[in-house]
Parts: structure tokens; sequence; C-alpha cells
């Protein structure tokens, strides 16, 4: 038997069935590393990032002797967004599917407090949300974790950017003393070491290299002129035809101008940045990830912690400020046996932060002349799909086979046309191939699902 097998571990039938299902055929190596620790009860401080299979290490160990029969809440696990925490509860209930009647409850700011005042009634076993929603049910009452025995902090560096570290903190004091405190973080400032030294008992530490094979991630760096970077940016675009790609800027408000500048440039760009309503963000995550949108530009903050793969290229539009980041930011490219593209645009007075990075790399980076770059005529980078949007979601009890059903009854839609469909509370996305949309918008606006008529439209 192999190290790295799920039944090396000392799981349940109901877990490993899961895993096998899940088609989770070794573990990664963070699980590799961290299950076995946490499995023995161990706190544990690990670096690990979005995509490294983080969530399933800590969700084995939340449901690995979970008792189902006890009506108590056994887990909480912290997030910074709602995102994150609607990402975490997915990967949790799919672990527990084989544990009947195992109560996963999500609770987040920026929804209604009211229905999950209902929910609370009958105590969840585990508990995934952010910390400021989390504190409010606690205060009121509505939530009791003094029979919590395994606390979840994902994402840590994430909450302290974000302001949550008096919540957070205020969080772990209601907590039972003896407790097992899972901490995981993308990257490792001072702040996490104290954070940790002040929540944790005697913790395992896991730090995975950060390092990626080169072999899987191209990287390129141009140093450019002042007023180059926009152009350059699109000359990249040109060359190498990315279907996806996540481009980092520095400052929120150039997301948003650079965003506009590419669509009058032929792009579907769409920027992500703290100041969009979570509407709007899961709008924008959810046409980038189904493929509707080529270009998603993000700063480091808002990009952190999203979970969308294939990305074929990462552009630094603006370099990061250390060479941690910016191996984390190229990281996101080149999973999954893929390989990814880096391109790096830097002025001669960021020159250092190249040379940091080749430091922390240990070898020397590639600078190519920008004059490589060519613009091609009649160049488009179309994205495949297109993403149609129903008023209707979650709480009208729709699934996603009720709206596939609803399209392919049409004989004209062939249901390999459809792609992936994503249901809100009270809004579906639906993406379809290009050339049907107009067709699939007809059929969802004039014919009905599960009897009743909604009103569909295309974003753009
Ligand atoms: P995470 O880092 O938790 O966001 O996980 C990234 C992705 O990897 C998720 O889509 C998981 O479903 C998937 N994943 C987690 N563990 C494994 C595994 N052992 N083998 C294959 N995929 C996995």
């Amino acid at each position: 038997m192999n190290k790295s097998d799920f039944s090396s571990l000392p799981l349940s039938t109901e877990l490993l069935e899961a895993v096998s299902a899940l088609g989770y055929a070794q573990m990664t190596p963070i699980q590799a590393q961290s299950l076995p620790l946490i499995l023995q009860g161990k706190d544990l401080l690990a670096q690990a990032q979005t995509g490294s299979g983080k969530t399933a290490a800590f969700g084995i160990g939340l449901l690995h002797k979970l008792i189902t029969r006890a009506n108590q809440t056994q887990a909480l696990v912290l997030c910074p967004t709602r995102e994150l925490a609607d990402q975490v509860s997915k990967e949790l209930r799919r672990l527990a599917r084989a544990m009947p009647n195992t109560r996963i409850l999500t609770l987040c700011g920026g929804t209604p407090i009211k229905p999950q005042y209902t929910s609370l009634e009958q105590p969840p076993h585990i508990v995934v949300g952010t910390p400021g929603r989390i504190l409010q049910h606690l205060e009121k009452g509505s939530l009791k974790i003094n029979t919590l025995n395994k606390l979840v902090l994902d994402e840590a560096d994430r909450m302290l950017d974000m302001g949550f570290q008096d919540e957070m903190l205020r969080i772990i004091e209601l907590t039972p003393a003896r407790r097992q405190t899972l901490l995981f973080s993308a990257t490792y400032p001072a702040q996490i070491q104290s954070i940790s030294e002040a929540v944790q008992n005697d913790p395992a530490i896991v730090r995975l290299e950060e390092l990626h094979d080169d072999k899987k991630i191209k990287q390129v760096f141009y140093e450019i002129q002042k007023g180059e970077r926009t152009k350059t940016l699109i000359a990249a675009l040109h060359t190498f035809r990315p279907e996806s790609t996540l481009v980092f800027c520095n400052r929120k408000f150039q997301c948003q101008e650079l965003a506009e500048e590419l669509w009058q440039q032929g792009f579907h760009a769409l920027a992500l940045h703290g100041d969009l309503e979570q509407k709007e963000r899961d709008q924008v995550l959810t046409q980038f990830a189904n493929k509707s949108s080529s270009l998603l530009i993000a700063t480091d903050v808002a990009a952190r912690g999203i979970d969308i793969k294939d990305l074929q290229a990462v552009i630094n539009f603006d370099m990061a400020h250390d060479a941690e980041i910016h191996v984390h930011r190229i990281g996101r490219t080149g999973r999954a046996d893929k390989e990814g593209l880096a391109v790096s645009l830097f002025m001669a007075q960021e020159a250092h932060r190249v040379n940091a990075i080749e430091e922390y790399q240990n070898s020397p980076v590639t600078i190519e002349s920008t004059t490589k770059l060519k613009l091609r005529e009649n160049f488009r980078l179309s994205p495949p799909m297109v993403t149609l949007s129903i008023n209707g979601g979650r709480k009208d009890k729709l699934r996603p086979g009720d709206i596939l059903g609803a399209l392919t009854a049409d004989p004209n839609i062939n249901g390999k046309l459809i792609g992936k469909i994503d249901i809100f509370d009270n809004i579906a996305y639906i993406a379809v191939e290009r050339p049907v949309a107009k067709q699939a918008l007809n059929i969802l606006n004039e014919g009905k699902i599960k009897g009743r008529k909604f009103k569909a439209r295309k974003l753009r």
C-alpha cells in the first residue's frame, strides 16, 4: 500500500467510500503530510493554498469521529469570505455523502439573518462561516459552541488582511480550551505566527515548498517603459492567446479601469475587487469560471481563495510587492499537469523585484524583449461560452437538472452545448456555447421550468 493512498489512513468506510466516489485516487501532498497528524488530534499550522486539497484535508479531519447522533455543534470553520465558506461547505457535504444525517450549516454575512435563526433551531454538527456573522450568532445565543471540539481557521492570512482579527479572537475565546485547532494560511507573515502561538497548542507545522515545478509554468518577464503596460498586456494576449487569464493589478481602481479599456479593445474582461457587492462578485466569478469571460482582472486580496481550474495564464500587469506573493499568484496556472503561462511586466525601477524572485526561486528568470510580442490582424479572443441568467434559484427549489431539462427538451439544443449551471439563492447562471445562446435564451424566456415562468437575460 502506497503511503499516499487514503486507505493507509484509519478512516471509516463511509469516508473512504466518499473519497473514492469523488475520484480522489491519491492524497495530495498537503493531505499526505497533514492528515495523519490531524487524525491523531494534533493542532496543525499548515501553509497551503487554494487548489492544494486543503479543504478535504481538514474536512476529513472534521468528519472523522463526528458523532452524528449527538445534537451538538462539534466543529467550526472560519473563512474570510462567503465564497470560500460556500466552497468549504460543498466539499464537506460531498465528503459526508455516505454519512446520513450530518448537518452542515453555512453562516455568512451579506445574507439575511432570519432564516439562519430558523436553521439553527436544531444545532448543526458543523458550522462554516465568516467571523462577523458567526460572532453575531454567538452574541445573540442562537449558536452555541461550548461543545465544539474542532476549530479550523481557513485562509487565516486573508482573514487578517480583511480586518477580522478581533472577531476571530473573540470567537476563539468562546470555544472550549480543550479543542483541536487547525490553522491554514497561504502565506506566513509574523502575525500568523503570533495568532498561532495565542490559540494553538504545540502545533505540528506543515510547510509545503511553495516553489512550483518550472516545467509546468512557463515564466516570461518583459521590461517595459512608462505608459507601455496596457499595450504590452494586449500584445501578450495576441501572442499567447490564452483562453482564460487572471491579470493582477496592485490597486483596486486599476482593475475596473483596465477591464474597461480591454472591453474597448474587444476583449471580454471583468474586474474583481473589494468594492463589489457579493452578488456582483458571484456573477463575475461565475462568468470567468464557466468560460464566458476570457480575462479576470483582480487584486491579490480579491483573488485569494478563489478556486478556478484550467487557468491558462497569469499576467502580472503590476509586479507583486514580494517574491512569495508572486509565486503564489503564478501558482494558479500550470496545475494538474497542464503547462501554464506566467507573464510579468516590470519597469527598470522594479528590477529589484525581479531579482528578489530569482533569489526566492533560486534560479534565473527569462527576460524577453517586447519586440517578440506580435499583434495579429483581425485578432479576437472570444470566450467560447455565454452566460444566461434567470431570476430564480435555490429558494425556488431550482436544480441544475431542471434547467438542463428545460433547455434540452428543445430538439435543437444538445446537452453538450450547455456548460456549467450555477445556482444561487435567487438567481441561476447557465453557460451555453456562443452559437446557441440566442436560441437558449428564447427557450428560457418562453418556456417554463418546473411549471413556472422565469425571466432570462444574457449577460454581457
Ligand atoms: P482546495 O485546495 O481544498 O480548494 O481543493 C482544490 C480541488 O482539489 C478541489 O476541487 C477538490 O475537490 C480537489 N481535491 C481535493 N483532494 C483531492 C485529491 N486527493 N485528489 C484529487 N483532487 C482533490
